[in-house]
């Protein structure tokens, strides 16, 4: 490492009484604090180097080794001084008694969260009359869950893990350099405070293996495709006492034989005859309940119209509003093969007929055209 001088470093007289050293180093401090310039190198390296004048030049003793003899003499060992800009915080908050920055502030002093669990998607199919009328869905999964022979806690017998002798149960270890304390994370029990002494042979002192899970989802009425149901805390159980994830289950809805659905409303095509088109009258629909319902159909229908049918469609979500039916009737022409000898009777009078008006509008039309 270039060694600059320390006083440079502060921006201070090479006389500077202790308070304006102090006050020089508070200033820089906070100008080039990591939290304050995160991923910056060059102000985390700046900021080491002023910590390092300051640890120096507070100090009397050092003050005047250094005074004498330069970097040697400070007695600073500058390069085992820090390890992580995370240790600033500590160090930074030890000194100005806290309150700077959050993320050091808002860092829990012992991790006693374990692993959490992560959260797991499942999709389910169900059919567009449970989406009409909301079901429980039993679902079932193999996934991470707590052990039972520990209840969880990795220990064998479920004896409670003892506290961590080395870091008497804080999770970290905290060591005094001159000035400052330095704070970091307990390498006998890893953070977490607490150490298993007989770990539990069925998990290996995870708390958690894998097995099946059994449970039952409630899909409320209304649900849309794509829709997903949240169940809080049925995810992946977290190793040694961490947080369960959470389940997610992705609804899709197979497709139906009659209806297509377009958010609450639903759609389907009737076939009629052709004489029911002509004279109009009434046909039986079914709608999505399984209930039997008359559809007017008026006189003169063409084929592709579609009869609106209020609120006989799906729920709304959350409401007791529901969408409308519309069914499409498909005008069916006569099957020729089919005809009795009195249809066909029928139909002679109705070609003649046919045949009469279409003259007399071909006869108008011809007028017409030689008027011109
Ligand atoms: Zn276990
Ligand atoms: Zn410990």
């Amino acid at each position: 490492m270039n060694k600059k001088d320390y006083y440079e470093l502060l921006g201070v007289d090479r006389n500077a009484s202790i308070d304006e050293i102090k006050k020089a180093y508070k200033k820089l401090a906070l100008k080039y604090h990591p939290d304050r310039n995160p991923g910056n190198k060059e102000a985390e390296e700046r900021f080491k180097e002023i910590t390092a004048a300051y640890e120096v030049l507070s100090d009397s003793e050092k003050r005047a080794g250094y005074d004498s003899y330069g970097h040697e003499g400070s007695g600073f060992d500058f390069s085992q001084g820090f390890s992580s800009a995370g240790d600033f915080s500590d160090i930074f908050n030890d000194f100005f008694g806290g309150g700077f920055g959050s993320s050091s502030r808002s860092k829990p002093k012992r991790n006693t969260m374990g692993v959490p669990g992560a959260d797991l998607h499942y999709d389910l199919e169900i059919a567009l009359e449970d989406a009409f009328k909301g079901i429980q869905a039993p679902i079932h999964y193999v996934t991470n869950v707590k052990c039972d022979t520990c209840q969880g806690t990795g220990s064998e017998g479920a004896i409670k893990p003892v506290q961590c002798h080395t870091c008497q149960g804080s999770g970290r270890i905290r060591t005094q350099q001159g000035f400052f304390t330095i704070e970091r994370t307990c390498v006998t029990c890893y953070g977490e405070g607490e150490i298993i002494q007989n770990k539990c042979k069925k998990c290996g002192g995870n708390g958690r293996r894998r097995g099946e899970v059994n449970i039952s989802v409630s899909i409320p009425r209304g649900i849309e495709e794509g829709a997903k149901v949240r169940v809080s805390g049925k995810g992946e159980v977290g190793a040694r006492g961490g947080k369960s994830g959470d389940l997610y289950v992705y609804v899709k809805i197979a497709p139906h034989k009659i209806f297509t659905r377009n958010k609450a409303d639903l759609h389907c095509k009737v076939p009629i005859r052709m004489t029911l088109a002509v004279l109009g009258g009434e046909i039986d629909v079914q709608s999505i309940d399984g209930a039997k319902i008359k559809v007017k159909v008026p006189e003169g229908t063409q084929t592709g119209t579609k009869l609106r049918c209020r609120e006989r469609g799906m729920p709304y979500m959350n409401s007791h509003a529901l969408g409308d039916l519309y069914v499409q009737v498909i005008v069916e022409t006569l099957n020729p093969k089919n005809l009795t000898k009195k249809q066909i009777e029928l139909l002679k009078v109705l070609e003649e007929e046919e045949n009469a008006n279409m003259q007399q509008q071909s006869e108008g039309f011809f007028s017409k055209v030689k008027k011109k």
